[in-house]
């Protein structure tokens, strides 16, 4: 998962390259509008598509995360041993609910014992290795992504949006 830290880091890194050292006074870029939407902007979409082409999830802090599709593997993450001790208890202790699962230190003790275990771990990143990824991203708004903004409460925009900016 990475998030804004990452993107200011790889933007840094392009204007560091694109500058070498033409940096004000004050150590820092100065940018104009036309820099900032010709090429910082599509730096930042480049990013994220980078990133999204990796596999790699994307979190932009209080408003979304954008999460690539991957298409897993049906087969267990656990070894055998442990896969069986699993179904094992799941299927003598089936409709019993939560007291007999997580809150369960008998089943706790099987879910932590396979944490451990070296096989379950090789296996793990067998299936891992395995998983597809799709040519799909979904994205998921933050908990407050819908009302945070002025105009967007209730969902209705009481005036039309003022499309004009300042220059
Ligand atoms: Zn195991």
């Amino acid at each position: 998962m990475i998030g804004i830290t990452q993107i200011n880091k790889e933007l840094i890194d392009r204007l560091n390259k694109e500058n070498k050292g033409k940096k004000n006074q004050a150590g820092v870029y100065d940018l104009n509008k036309a820099q900032i939407e010709k090429k910082i902007v599509p730096w930042i979409f480049e990013i994220i598509r980078d990133w999204a082409n990796k596999g790699e999830n994307i979190s932009i802090k209080s408003f979304f995360t954008l999460k690539r599709s991957k298409q897993k593997s049906k087969e267990s993450e656990r070894c055998f041993k442990h896969e069986k001790e699993v179904e094992n208890y799941k299927r003598t202790n089936k409709g019993k609910g939560i007291a007999a699962f997580a809150k369960s230190p008998v089943f706790k003790k099987i879910i932590l014992d396979a944490k451990k275990c070296n096989d379950c771990k090789n296996k793990k990143q067998a299936v891992a290795r395995t998983v597809k990824l799709l040519p799909r991203l979904i994205c998921k708004t933050s908990k407050n992504f819908w009302t945070s903004g002025k105009s967007s409460a209730k969902n209705t925009p009481k005036k039309s949006i003022n499309t004009k900016f300042a220059r």
